[in-house]
């Protein structure tokens, strides 16, 4: 039995009814850009995170440039971002010509490490950017706490995480300001690009607002140079019947999680992923660890599963980040992680019978690995 890394066919077959006649009367009416469509998807995210603003833009890469602009992040400020994470995270930095300042993650979850963010901060820090990956929360109380004594701002990276939440509150909700990206793929997926930035903060969400449409906020007159980056309403109409269904389809992956680990608790050499005490885990991936990985995701392929690997190289030895002069050697738990790490197949609509199928072919890649394992 052949296994899709990710089946997003199904969810798109549940929304259909739903959205094609939105669609079909957008196409008609040619309301493409904003309008009442995206006011309201704004309005039910917002209430979903438990925030009071909601503003979607272009797409999850944007939300962090711009959650960052608005907390009055310029030029040469430093940013502390953790080194396993989508590049976009560093990238959003990058793009205002701030500094990222990578710091390693834990052991156990792979989350942003506080004492290392700590150790991180200096005269130029301004901010720290916890990314809630894999669908779990990052340690938001002592990052918290240590955001208040160094007086830096936190912005959340949200993108993996629609619907986890922590002891303090649900993810997107924890900081100052948070981004989000409906990417396809993640757990809120749109039919294409899309994200936003979430606040309670009014000023925050004008400035975005405004940022994100050419500076202006009355049509032509123009307040500072902005950027295009608006959600589309064709995006809005899937997200909103994606919405109504996201608490189903999350609690479909706490299931699948929880039988993948019943089914890999005696397959020798396999790690499987834990939740931090207190966090409610959406598992937008499901990542094991394993010696030997790539030959193991290589006959997981042969077998006909889709794994993939989040992320294969911490971003400072990308070549994007040679630049800053990091070394090997300098964030050993994620270099150690990004040799061992495998994403097995993880969505809403996998079957029991999949996940037997996974099971069977990476048990079967562990026997033959004979003893290096
Ligand atoms: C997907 C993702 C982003 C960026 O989202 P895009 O919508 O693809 O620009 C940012 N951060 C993390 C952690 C992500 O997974």
């Amino acid at each position: 039995m052949k296994v899709p890394f990710l089946d997003l066919a199904a969810q798109q077959a549940e929304i259909a009814d739903e959205v094609l006649p939105t669609w079909q009367a957008q196409f008609t009416s040619a309301a493409f850009i904003g309008g009442p469509e995206v006011a309201a998807f704004e309005r039910e995210y917002a209430a979903y995170i438990g925030v009071e603003h909601c503003v979607g833009v272009a797409n999850g890469t944007d939300a962090v440039e711009l959650a960052l602009r608005a907390v009055g992040i310029r030029p040469g400020d430093e940013i502390i971002i953790p080194v396993n994470t989508f590049i976009a995270t560093a990238e959003a930095a990058t793009r205002i010509g701030a500094v990222p300042v990578f710091v390693d993650v834990d052991e156990e979850f792979l989350l942003i490490d506080p004492a290392a963010v700590e150790a991180a901060i200096t005269a130029r820090t301004r901010a720290i950017v916890p990314v809630h990956l894999y669908g779990q929360t990052a340690p938001m109380d002592t990052l918290g706490t240590i955001a208040e004594r160094h007086g830096l701002a936190i912005v959340e990276d949200a993108a993996q995480s629609q619907g986890a939440s922590s002891t303090v509150g649900r993810a997107g909700s924890l900081g100052r300001v948070a981004a989000t990206s409906f990417y396809p793929g993640k757990n809120l997926g749109a039919a294409g690009d899309a994200g936003a930035v979430l606040t309670d903060d009014p000023l925050v969400a004008d400035f975005v607002r405004n940022l994100g449409a050419h500076g202006s906020s009355v049509k032509y007159v123009h307040d500072r140079a902005g950027v295009n980056s608006r959600l589309d309403a064709v995006q809005a109409a899937v997200l909103r019947a994606k919405l109504r269904r996201l608490d189903g389809w999350n609690a479909a992956r706490r299931v699948a999680a929880a039988r993948y680990a019943e089914m890999l608790a005696d397959v020798l050499g396999v790690r499987v992923p834990t939740t931090r005490p207190g966090n409610e885990d959406v598992w937008h991936l499901y990542v094991v660890q394993v010696a030997d990985r790539d030959r193991v995701f290589a006959e997981l392929g042969v077998a006909g599963i889709g794994a993939a690997i989040h992320y294969p190289t911490p971003l400072h030895l990308t070549a994007a980040y040679a630049g800053l002069g990091y070394q090997g050697g300098q964030f050993p738990v994620a270099e150690a992680a990004a040799g061992r790490i495998l994403s097995l197949p993880m969505f809403p609509h996998l079957t029991a019978d999949h996940q037997a199928a996974v099971g069977a072919a990476l048990a079967a890649a562990m026997t033959t690995g004979g003893t290096e394992r």
